[in-house]
């Protein structure tokens, strides 16, 4: 049996992360990943997807170039597999850079699947070889000395009555790997990851219905977020349907022919050329045999920590990062990288600091885009707050104006000048400008403190220095 201070199980961004900080401290640790490092924010999820988003601003830039500027501009095509091979280029020279950071960093990586077979012990079967020089296949089995971590992430849900062909009903795995661009797509499911994909799909000129169950979409978000979001993507042609249920939805040659229940009780039939199921995800661990370690998943599929403060299940030196865990853990890239800093730092005995969930930032890549930080205004009342709120359009400063798409900034805070509880912001670029919103509500800044820095003019993020110059009883422009 071949032992390490640490064994992580999943290579992923959660994953991943933990390795390359726990052998920055010194520890001996083994990688074992099934499919390719990176995981899915790399192969499947972040990284393509804006790669893609971004070609999208550039099809809408030449409309509002047209429309605005009088730039005589005219788009003659989207070349899929052009837009594809840049994509992937990106994601696969992302894919190298990690494989040498790991590499570089001393962590073995290896190839195979692995599963539990105690609390200290991982068995990996179909190992294809130690830091990917090739090697004996077949069963291995390995010994954590300091912990195990199981960073074994997500995949895309479905509905039990719709199964994924990959062709006309497809997850955002499938979505990646079409062969063409969609004259038409029904999303289904308005969180971050439909919202992104039916606003892809309709700067690529595609007719798009974007379904979502709950009264609004990004439901998690602040309710003024919903409703600037909703406007933003109405404006741009996408059909935003809430409070709307799939019915059922019958593949046919040329597409799909769904049923949907509207708000209004009503029943529509909604054909597109495909149906995109985005309903969230579901945690990873078959396999794993959690149950060989004393463990389990809780009833939604998650592995609990018993111990936030450390990601410790209840079974001492077995760790948890990423999408395996429940919220308030976000699912979210960014988030599992702290969270394997902080079980990277835990292994090695070196003092580290608990992941504040609440203060991790959480972006809509859309257009317009979404970002916010902290409390929503309700969830913010709902745990016992006054409030002050101030909400400023994107438009009532300069750049704003230029860049034409509307859009705000809303502070929550603590009445009568306390502390800052949320920041939301909707418009261009805003995944761009929440970095000062985290580090003023991480640090429990109040709109005083803020005040009395200055933002350069013109910016987007002047709107933000507004809000708080307002919060603080000394607005420019805003009373
Ligand atoms: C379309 C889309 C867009 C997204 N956009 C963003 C974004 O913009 N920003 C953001 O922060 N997040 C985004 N996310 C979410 C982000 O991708 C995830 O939060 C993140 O990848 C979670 O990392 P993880 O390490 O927990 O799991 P994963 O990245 O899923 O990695 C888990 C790894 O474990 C491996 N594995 C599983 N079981 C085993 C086993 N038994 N043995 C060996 N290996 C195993 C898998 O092959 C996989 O590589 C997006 C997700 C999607 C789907």
């Amino acid at each position: 049996m071949d032992t390490a201070d640490v064994i992580v199980i999943g290579g992923g961004t959660g994953g991943y992360s933990t390795a390359l900080r726990a052998a920055a401290l010194g520890l001996d640790v083994v990688l074992v990943e099934r499919d390719k490092v990176g995981g899915t924010c790399l192969h499947r999820g972040c990284i393509p997807s804006k790669a893609m988003l971004h070609a999208a601003e550039l099809v809408d830039g030449i409309a509002e170039a047209r429309e605005r500027w009088g730039v005589k501009a005219t788009l003659d095509a989207v070349d899929w597999s052009a837009l594809v091979a840049t994509r992937d280029d990106i994601v696969a020279r992302n894919h190298r850079g990690v494989e040498a950071h790991l590499a570089h960093a001393g962590v073995r990586v290896v190839r195979g699947s692995a599963r539990l077979t105690g609390a200290r012990s991982v068995r990996v079967d179909g190992v294809g070889g130690v830091d990917g020089r090739g090697g004996a296949e077949g069963v291995r089995d390995f010994a954590a000395r300091r912990g195990i971590v199981l960073a074994t992430g997500s995949r895309p849900r479905t509905l039990p009555t719709l199964t994924p062909d990959g062709r006309r009903v497809v997850t955002s795995d499938d979505a990646l790997f079409a062969p063409s661009l969609p004259a038409s797509v029904l999303v289904l499911g308005g969180g971050a990851i439909g919202v992104e994909y039916a606003s892809f799909h309709r700067s690529m000129g595609a007719q798009v219905t974007l379904v979502e169950a709950a009264d609004r979409i990004v439901p998690l978000e602040d309710a003024d977020v919903s409703r600037h979001l909703t406007r933003g993507l109405k404006k741009r042609g996408v059909d935003v349907q809430t409070g709307a249920r799939l019915l059922d939805a019958e593949v046919r040659a040329d597409g799909v022919r769904a049923r949907v229940r509207t708000a209004r009780g009503e029943t529509r039939v909604i054909d597109a050329e495909r149906l995109l199921v985005a309903v969230g995800r579901v945690p990873v661990t078959d396999g794993l045999d959690l149950a060989a370690a004393g463990l389990s998943t809780d009833e939604r599929g998650f592995v609990a920590p018993a111990d936030w403060n450390r990601l410790e299940t209840a079974v001492p030196g077995v760790h948890v990062v990423g999408d395996l865990l429940p919220p308030p853990s976000l699912g979210l890239a960014h988030a599992s990288f702290a969270e394997g800093l902080l079980v990277a730092e835990t292994l090695a005995g070196v003092p580290s600091v608990p992941v504040d969930h609440a203060a991790v930032p959480r972006v809509t890549y859309s257009s317009p885009q979404t970002a916010s930080v902290g409390l929503s205004e309700a969830e913010a009342r709902a745990r016992g707050h006054e409030v002050d709120v101030n909400t400023m359009p994107l438009t009532a400063v300069a750049k704003g104006m230029v860049h034409g798409q509307g859009g705000m900034v809303k502070v929550v805070a603590e009445a009568g000048g306390g502390r800052v509880l949320g920041v939301h912001l909707v418009g261009p670029h805003v995944s761009e400008m929440i970095a000062e919103s985290q580090l003023i509500v991480g640090w429990d800044a109040q709109p005083d403190d803020v005040a009395r820095h200055v933002h350069a003019h013109p910016t987007l993020s002047e709107a933000v220095g507004e809000a708080f110059l307002t919060l603080a009883g000394r607005g420019l422009h805003q009373q």
